[in-house]
């Protein structure tokens, strides 16, 4: 029995097919000046051959089950075509004289050491689009051939070592009942994609392809981030039973997706989703989001690492989740670099309390006035708001504000789109009236302000048994924040994990929160939630939470009223 991480839900048993995706090996060649202007065509060519191919793929796998996958390749052969990519490559070929398979080679590994330096894990991963890329140029360079088999026998179990988009549009889903993947996170394509395609998959299985006999009966539970790799009969047996419940249930949580979400006793809570990526996009419309309660910019950043995002590849992308949001709020927070993102500025001894969100744009204007003109340049598309990651004080909104409004003006709105506060710093909590004065809305950033009111590194293993977002001082933050919120009319939101926490949610409706933002996957089963819970009695129960001594107290007092 095998464990990894789970990404994408569900159980599957079925054959295991063993697919290795080769890359291209790689030589070196020294050539003389004469030979430089024709490789540099070379690689060009190649190039435009890959963008297309993998244009190509993109088509084929849109239309419903495969529009994030579509959306993925359509985004890797623009990268192909890249000149920011291309003349790196090329000034690799001219200023080294080698063959473009070796500059491209070592130009994407530049690329990726410069990604791998990254903190998070999900810009980590992003390392992934240029190799990725890179390959399928390199496949064009050696004459287009590929080793993928296309064709899998129905039923099967799809494992390797890893998938790139370009491979997985080579596959044909309907054979593949799951896919296990030895590496891989929970941000990587490969997750994206088995999302798209609603199936099964656990990533970063260590040992797997050695573990895993070709052609044998697996289980794949991706609801226990287990796989079986020898199950006994009676194994069997239970993962199919196992398989038919689970797809039940799924069945019963779109029915509940499709639905609004409201309390037993008529609160209507609002449940939206929290985006990363373009590619996510449609998961709006899959999982019925009302709207993108939470954009993390910074993603863009990344993506188009190591320049940043000019201003009109910035306003396609927010007009996109204008558009796809369908007349529902988009709120967008302003790049949060810097912290344990740790991208951006150069990171110091203490990150998470260095120069990062907020503090990083208002330090670096040009970078903040290229993404304000950008999001007021969308405005007019939809209902645009504007998010600020990290507020610690009243005086730096204002100073967004002036940022915001020369924008606005130099757009020609009558108006500047909504700008809200993130409370995810307990400065920010304790001046919430202040800062509704300054301010349009509020969102709270949970998983920041337990790390910050609690002095408990997030990301640190050592400390996850302190990181106690149920922690009462947490939650009387979160009170002051509402009543701040309902005092001066501003709309208050949660954006961090603890609103697709079950007890959460219920400490939450039951502190006054309508509005909820979560990753799309979440969106399902938050409603389901929320359609159990009376608001009332969780009001009740919310007061004794604010006076109970600690996390584990609040626990128990939800926990009690659910049995
Ligand atoms: C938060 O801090 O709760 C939040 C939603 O932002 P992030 O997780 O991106 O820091
Ligand atoms: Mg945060």
């Amino acid at each position: 029995m095998l464990q990894g991480l789970s990404v994408s839900p569900g159980v599957a048993v079925g054959r295991a097919v063993i697919v290795r995706f080769d890359g291209v090996p790689t030589y070196r060649r020294a050539l003389s000046s004469g030979e430089l202007d024709d490789e540099e065509r070379r690689l060009r060519r190649a190039a435009l051959r890959a963008a297309e191919s993998l244009r190509g793929h993109s088509t084929a796998a849109g239309g419903g089950i495969g529009d994030e996958l579509a959306a993925i390749l359509e985004a890797h052969a623009l990268i192909a075509c890249d000149e920011t990519f291309l003349s790196a490559v090329a000034e690799r070929i001219r200023g080294e004289r080698v063959n473009a398979e070796w500059a491209l080679a070592d130009a994407a590994d530049e690329f990726g050491r410069k990604l791998a330096l990254a903190d998070s894990s999900a810009m980590r991963e992003r390392a992934a689009d240029i190799t990725d890329v890179a390959r399928e140029v390199g496949r064009q360079l050696s004459g287009g051939t590929t080793s993928t088999p296309r064709e899998l026998p129905r039923g099967s179990i799809l494992v390797a070592d890893e998938l790139s988009p370009a491979d997985a549009a080579r596959l044909d889903p309907r054979r593949v009942r799951a896919i296990v993947l030895e590496r891989g996170g929970a941000t990587s394509h490969a997750t994206i994609i088995a999302r798209s395609f609603g199936m099964p998959a656990i990533v970063g299985v260590p040992g797997l392809c050695a573990a895993v006999s070709p052609d044998r009966a697996i289980v794949v539970d991706a609801e226990r981030g287990t796989v079986d790799v020898a199950p006994s009969k009676e194994r069997l047996r239970r993962g199919l039973v196992r398989a038919r419940e689970v797809r039940e249930r799924q069945r019963r949580l779109r029915s509940r997706t499709a639905r609004a979400a409201v309390t037993k006793d008529g609160l209507r809570v609002v449940v939206r989703a929290n985006l990363e990526l373009l590619e996510e996009v449609p998961a709006l419309e899959r999982y019925h989001a009302e709207g993108v309660g939470l954009f993390r910019s910074e993603f863009l950043y990344l993506k188009s690492a190591p320049a940043s995002p000019g201003v009109e590849e910035q306003r396609a992308a927010y007009e996109r989740l204008l558009d796809a949001a369908g007349g529902h709020p988009v709120i967008v927070r302003t790049y949060d670099l810097g912290g344990e993102k740790g991208i951006g500025p150069a990171r110091g001894e203490n990150p998470a309390l260095g120069l990062r969100g907020l503090r990083y744009c208002l330090a670096h204007p040009d970078i903040f006035d290229t993404q304000l003109e950008a999001l007021c340049l969308a405005a007019p598309r939809g209902d645009l708001r504007i998010l600020l990651p990290m507020v610690a004080s009243v005086s730096e909104v204002r100073a967004a504000r002036q940022h915001l409004e020369r924008a606005a003006r130099a757009a020609g709105l009558s108006r500047p789109p909504d700008l809200g506060v993130m409370i995810e710093v307990p400065s920010a909590a304790l001046s919430a009236a202040e800062l509704a004065r300054e301010s349009d809305f509020f969102s709270i950033g949970t998983n920041d302000l337990a790390q910050y009111a609690l002095a408990v590194d997030r990301a640190n293993p050592e400390v996850a048994s302190l990181y106690q977002p149920l922690h009462p001082a947490i939650l009387r933050m979160i009170r002051m924040v509402v009543e701040a919120g309902r005092a001066a009319g501003r709309p208050v939101s949660v954006c961090g994990e603890l609103a697709a926490d079950p007890i959460g949610i219920a400490v939450l409706v039951g502190l006054g929160i309508a509005e909820l933002s979560v990753t799309p996957i979440s969106i399902g089963p938050v409603k389901e939630q929320v359609v159990l819970l009376d608001a009332g009695r969780a009001a009740i129960l919310a007061g004794k939470a604010l006076d109970a001594s600690d996390a584990s107290d609040v626990e128990r007092i939800f926990k009690a009223w659910r049995l």
